[in-house]
């Protein structure tokens, strides 16, 4: 039944466990809409109770009851801008097989369920005061930050060039591609350039393959040395990445990253 259920779709609403009790810096959220991203991804649309303002590409840590003594904790980057309402906050989950958590939260967690939460946390920030040109890479979930940096942008009708570069396995798997490519239509400062590593061919990606020295000397040289670069996704992925950029001219303190393992 687990199984079938894990390939066909998200589970029928069930008993989902109240947070224990709420810790210092911590707060309580609802669960208003869970949306389908993808396959394997959804986004889990929270509400605050207690919000503050927060910057783009922030993250949150979620306790989520996964079935052990203690409650599990695992971090998600917030997806949403966090401008005009800092708190809505769209935490965009991608399911890792045999994990803890992240299957929980993609195939069952119901709309609204009450969650712990806290945050926001962390460094891997951007706005409008650290200017650009930006160039922000991302491969899978990682595109969530970047997500928020260019939500912001939109929402604010700022004018800074920004480059995507954003790896997914194919369009289906592209979370946010549609938007992604309405808002690069829209708004001449966003440049979206997909690469899709399990697809062959179509029009939907610029390249058909995983992300290498050349895809990044052809999206991004003539503005490497003056920008400040973002790059989000597994490790291995970021590793090569901030090697290759700096190679190509990125000034090494102009030069975020942030790995999820
Ligand atoms: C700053 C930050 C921001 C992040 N933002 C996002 C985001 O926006 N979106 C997103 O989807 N993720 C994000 N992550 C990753 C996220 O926090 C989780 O790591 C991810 O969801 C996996 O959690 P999990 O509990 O499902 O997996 P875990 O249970 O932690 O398992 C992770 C891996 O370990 C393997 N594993 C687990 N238990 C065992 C075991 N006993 N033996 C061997 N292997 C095992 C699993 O198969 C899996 O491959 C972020 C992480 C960080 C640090």
């Amino acid at each position: 039944m687990w199984v079938r259920q894990l390939l066909c779709g998200r589970d029928p609403v069930g008993a989902w466990p109240k947070p224990a009790r709420i810790r210092d810096g911590w707060q309580p959220a609802t669960v208003r809409e869970v949306i389908a991203e993808a396959p394997d991804t959804v986004t889990l649309r929270l509400v605050l109770t207690d919000s503050q303002p927060f910057l783009p590409g922030q993250h949150f840590n979620l306790e989520v009851p996964a079935g052990g003594a203690y409650p599990a904790v695992e971090t998600y980057s917030a997806s949403s801008s966090p401008w005009p309402d800092p708190q809505v906050v769209d935490l965009t989950v991608k399911e890792v097989p045999g994990g803890r958590v992240s299957p929980l939260l993609v195939r069952r967690i119901p709309v609204g369920t009450a969650l712990a939460v806290e945050g926001p946390l962390g460094y891997f920030t951007w706005n409008e005061a650290d200017g650009g040109p930006l160039v922000l890479v991302g491969a899978g979930s990682g595109v969530a930050p970047l997500m928020a940096m260019i939500r912001y942008a939109a929402a604010k009708d700022l004018d800074i060039p920004m480059r995507l570069l954003y790896s997914s396995k194919d369009r289906a798997h592209a979370i946010f591609g549609r938007e992604l490519d309405r808002l690069a239509a829209e708004h001449r400062w966003l440049q979206a350039v997909h690469a899709f590593t399990a697809d062959t061919g179509g029009p939907a990606a610029c390249y058909h393959r995983r992300i290498d020295h050349d895809m990044l000397a052809d999206t991004f040289a003539d503005i490497a040395g003056a920008c400040l670069a973002y790059v989000c996704g597994p490790f291995a992925m970021v590793t090569c990445i901030e090697e290759q950029l700096l190679r190509l001219g990125v000034q090494p303190g102009r030069l975020m990253s942030e790995d999820w393992e």
